[in-house]
């Protein structure tokens, strides 16, 4: 950071003190990790000085004799992590590559099935306000209320109704397994292109501690920065018939030049999440989700669905009388990070709803394991159950921190 350092003191001052709130804080917010020292470097490369707009070996620029071999070594590796027919791994994030698929496949106006927000869909997958929802005939679909699980029949019933050209499934609060297979025998009976967005669990597919949509579905999007435990940007992945069409929405249908650093970084995470060390994280990943659901229900903690298939928790307060918000912020206070959330059929306002959302990707590349999860749901239940001791809040970080100072975050020397 020596040069940051010296050309603009203002920025270097606010990155140091991030550095430490990253090292002495537990990280639950469930689409965020940290990424490797080797995946950084690459972000932070000369890289960024490149343009490359087209695709490896069919470029609209000069110069690109090594571009090109980086993007070719990303796209291949996607395409073995996952075992799809092709990648394309431009993408800046999630959401510009998911209204790349849908310029690719559909027409404005065209009917698309999605989870509804609140129910725990992301906003790209038709909230009213948002491109999605505007640009297109967005049908949602919602989890049982008192399940807190996809009702599959309830998909049926609407896609035999609707008739969408595109079912979604894939989700950003959900914290159960997804039935890929059925998805897909539903859009079969209605004649409809299925779309998976596997944002927060591709590290755990890619891993097989989840099952993959790849072998069903047509098209799959990810982020590459959640479990993948990436840089911040996405890959769609396809088969062989849809490959010109995604490739053509892309660029030049909705970007301009690819960020080679970030892709050069995908390359780098893709072949980190091959070796087997990433396996054993993964499973982690799950077992310290699974572990620190039960603690919590044993604390008398209302969680939708009643557990986790997965990486990701989500708490009702409601029994607990502390709305979302108030619960992030206390939390917040003694180093623990993580998000209010809507919870399925919210009775309050989104901006401050009855539930937090929590997860173990991050907390699990530091290397904590069950005894951890156990200490952290114990600190959750003290706060909440005493959301206004302020006293009791600063032991608490004291304690927090400790703890953190015996696991580093990977790239951070403090
Ligand atoms: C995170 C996420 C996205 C969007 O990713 P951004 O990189 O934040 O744009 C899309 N879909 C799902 C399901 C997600 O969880």
């Amino acid at each position: 950071m020596s040069y940051i350092k010296k050309t603009d003191p203002e920025i270097y001052e606010y990155i140091e003190r991030e550095k430490i709130r990253q090292a002495e804080g537990i990280e639950l917010i469930p689409s965020e990790n940290y990424t490797s020292p080797a995946v950084m470097e690459a972000c932070g490369s000369i890289l960024t000085n490149k343009y490359s707009e087209g695709y490896p070996f069919k470029r609209y620029y000069g110069g690109q004799e090594n571009i090109d071999h980086i993007e070719s070594i990303a796209i291949g590796r996607a395409k073995k992590l996952f075992g799809a027919d092709h990648a394309n791994v431009q993408p800046y994030s999630g959401s510009p590559a998911n209204a790349a698929i849908y310029f690719a496949v559909l027409e404005f106006g065209d009917t698309v099935m999605g989870l509804k927000l609140d129910h725990g869909g992301h906003i790209t997958h038709g909230l009213p306000i948002a491109y999605s929802g505007k640009a297109y005939n967005f049908v949602q679909y919602e989890v049982d209320i008192n399940t807190g699980r996809i009702d599959m029949e309830e998909v049926r019933k609407l896609a035999k109704k609707h008739k969408p050209k595109l079912i979604i499934a894939g989700f950003t609060a959900y914290p159960r397994d997804i039935e890929w297979k059925k998805f897909k025998e539903i859009a079969d009976e209605v004649g409809a292109m299925t779309m998976a967005d596997i944002s927060h669990t591709a590290g755990l597919i890619a891993s097989k501690v989840l099952e993959s949509p790849v072998p069903y579905f047509d098209i799959i999007m990810t982020t590459t920065h959640k479990t993948l435990r990436g840089p911040r940007g996405a890959i769609i992945l396809c088969k062989e018939k849809f490959a010109k069409a995604i490739d053509k929405a892309v660029f030049p249908g909705f970007q301009g030049g690819p960020h080679e650093h970030t892709i050069a970084g995908k390359a780098i995470a893709f072949h980190e999440a091959m070796q087997p060390e990433f396996k054993k994280y993964s499973e982690q990943v799950k077992k310290n989700a699974y572990h620190l659901a039960e603690k919590l229900k044993e604390k008398g903690f209302n969680l939708v669905s009643d557990g986790t298939d997965t990486h990701l928790i989500l708490i009702d307060l409601t029994n607990k009388n502390v709305p979302g918000r108030k619960a992030q912020e206390a939390l917040d206070t003694v180093g623990i990070t993580l998000n209010k959330n809507t919870i399925p059929g919210e009775p309050r306002s989104p901006m401050d709803p009855s539930g937090i959302r929590l997860g173990t990707p991050a907390i699990t590349t530091r290397r904590m394991r069950e005894p951890g999860m156990e200490q952290i749901a114990d600190w959750i239940d003290r706060v909440i159950s005493n959301i206004d001791n302020t006293d009791l809040h600063r032991k608490i970080k004291e304690e927090v921190k400790e703890l953190c100072l015996n696991f580093p975050v990977p790239g951070i020397k403090i």
